[in-house]
């Protein structure tokens, strides 16, 4: 067994807290809400396409798609649903 580079975290079993008969896995959630995003980067389009207010809008696309792309790497109970950020 080498430890080498890869990236196959899940191979760990962590037992839950909350339940402990699940065991907690990893997962990849959205933490941001969609729409707030998407709202931001619709709203910076159209400051931009204005031209009034264009460092305004850069900076709303900018965040909006922040919001829109961001992913957040956690563990996840496979028994009672429970999310565990990762350190
Ligand atoms: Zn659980």
């Amino acid at each position: 067994m080498s430890l080498g580079t890869g990236q196959s975290a899940d191979m760990e079993r962590i037992p839950c807290r909350l339940c402990s008969r699940g065991t907690m896995r990893w997962a990849v959630i959205k933490p941001y809400n969609l729409n707030v995003g998407i709202a931001m980067m619709v709203a910076g389009f159209l400051c931009l396409i204005t031209g009034l207010l264009s460092l305004l809008g850069l900076i709303l696309l900018l965040i909006g798609g922040y919001l829109v792309w961001a992913r957040k790497a956690v563990w996840l109970c496979d028994h009672c649903g429970a999310i565990v950020e990762r350190v």
